[in-house]
């Protein structure tokens, strides 16, 4: 038995052990999962909606705990925390619904009787990143079990503690023992093993645009289901007559949250040239007024980043580029990384194009609309994005030409549960949450019925 220790970002000392998944063990799971999925799909679907209402209120009776757990895992801020532990819950809340209402069609046909049906996929795989370890699970996990598979759910090896517990909690709450089941391990061997699966009939992922793309490979090899939700480089566009205030303020979760480990982080902030004075000193006191630090303090509003290696690496995009701003950290043990803003010279720079997933901003001055909308779409990804504007037909106008998936006028918000979220171009493949996550966990099954004698 080997075993994996899982270290807490703020103190770099060991927050848990546990152990791996070995081969057998994961093909012994799913050959399980498979039978147990069977009978789930079987159940009324009054009863499966029932059992996922329980789940969703032992997460929120257990909100402090998961809460605090996350917290120290992944170096979130604790009140942060408790957002994406309510938000676990109401993905469960809001996917319970479902399972009375996969509804089919009837189609005219001649002859007969042509229906629809949703059928469950069966066994699925779902692979999850660090930054967002539970929240992302239950994106995928609600809705799959909603319509009707089994699931084998592998998070990163760096945060794989709420993924475990939020299934030792569904089996109290009354899922079936055996359907949803957690597997611990490198991407490299246990996530790659799940890819390749038999067993398995669908991969959901999250995670790097890298990674994504050697899934959808392998994947292809046995025309497994694959939705992707990868990388993102978003852009807010931000002009002279907006609230300067807000769209300033606002920065603090949007590209500073989660210490920008965060997919839609509107790391590319184009601003109309007009208002880049104003905007840059509003910019500064917000930047200098984070609270960075102990991330179980409920006045912290950024924590660490998730690793050594990854601190080194956001310090490699700072290190070569035109420092702006930089906010503080705390001295001593932990992974810190102050917020920076940077003002690049042009949008070719390295820290303009690749996604950084740290705490640093990219502040771009433009001139003119359209101008503004071909910088901001000059880019692999398409994930996310904002338009701070007064005037209403503009915003409209340019949320509809940004190519990304999540937009948002006068606003950083990128994801309800009840809404559709995915990229465009290379930041994904497929929606999650909304009615669309029940599309991407079905299959379409077509009946025709003679009605002839
Ligand atoms: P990552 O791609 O390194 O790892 C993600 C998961 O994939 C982990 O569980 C890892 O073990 C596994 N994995 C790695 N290699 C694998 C392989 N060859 N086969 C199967 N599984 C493998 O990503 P990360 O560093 O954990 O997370 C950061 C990335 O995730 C960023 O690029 C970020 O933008 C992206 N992300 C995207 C979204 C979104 O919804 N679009 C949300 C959160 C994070």
């Amino acid at each position: 038995m080997t075993v994996i220790d899982v270290i807490e970002p703020a103190t770099e000392q060991v927050l848990a052990t546990v152990e791996r998944t070995a081969e057998m063990q994961l093909d012994e799971l799913i050959e399980r999962a498979s039978r147990i999925q069977k009978d789930w799909a079987a159940e009324a679907p009054a009863t499966r909606a029932r059992v996922l209402l329980a789940v969703s209120s032992a997460i929120d009776l257990h909100t402090e705990e998961l809460a605090e757990l996350e917290s120290r895992n992944v170096g979130m801020p604790i009140s942060d925390a408790r957002g994406a532990i309510a938000g676990v819950a109401t993905t469960f809340r809001y996917y319970s619904a479902a399972p009375e209402r996969l509804l089919g069609q009837t189609i005219p046909v001649e002859g007969g009787v042509d229906m629809t049906f949703r059928e469950p996929i069966g066994v699925v795989g779902l692979i999850t990143p660090w930054n967002y370890p539970m929240t992302i699970a239950a994106w995928k996990v609600a809705p799959a079990l909603a319509a009707g598979n089994a699931v084998v759910v592998k998070p990163a090896e760096l945060t794989p503690l709420t993924t475990i517990r939020m299934a030792e909690l569904a089996v109290e709450a009354g899922l079936p023992e055996g359907l949803l089941n957690v597997v611990v391990g490198a991407g490299s061997t246990v996530g790659r093993r799940l890819v390749e699966h038999p067993g398995i009939g669908k991969i959901a992922f999250t995670g790097s645009t890298a990674v994504g793309k050697d899934i959808a490979r392998r994947a292809a090899d046995s025309i497994k289901r694959v939705t992707l939700e990868l990388g993102g480089k978003s852009a807010a566009l931000v002009f002279a007559d907006a609230d300067l205030d807000s769209a300033a303020e606002g920065l603090v979760g949007a590209v500073f949250g989660n210490s920008g480990q965060d997919c839609c982080a509107r790391s590319r902030v184009f601003v109309e040239r007009s208002a880049v004075d104003d905007f840059l000193a509003k910019l500064h006191d917000v930047v200098t007024g984070i609270t960075v630090g102990d991330p179980l303090q409920d006045s912290t509003q950024m924590g660490p980043l998730i690793s050594a290696g990854h601190a080194k690496r956001v310090e490699q995009y700072v290190s070569d580029a035109d420092v702006l701003v930089q906010g503080t950290t705390p001295s001593g043990p932990g992974y810190w990384f102050p917020p920076t803003v940077l003002h690049p010279a042009g949008d070719v720079d390295r820290a303009v194009r690749e996604e950084i997933f740290g705490p640093v901003v990219a502040i771009l001055p433009f001139d003119d609309e359209n101008e503004a909308i071909t910088r901001a779409n000059n880019t692999i990804y398409g994930l996310a994005g904002s338009v701070w504007t007064s005037n209403a037909a503009r915003s409209m106008r340019v949320a509809r030409a940004m190519n990304a998936g999540a937009l948002a006028v006068n606003s950083y918000s990128s994801v309800r549960v009840s809404t559709p979220f995915g990229g465009f171009k290379q930041s994904g493949l497929g929606r999650e949450l909304g009615p669309d996550a029940l599309d991407a966990y079905t299959e379409v099954k077509n009946v025709f019925f003679n009605t002839n004698d």
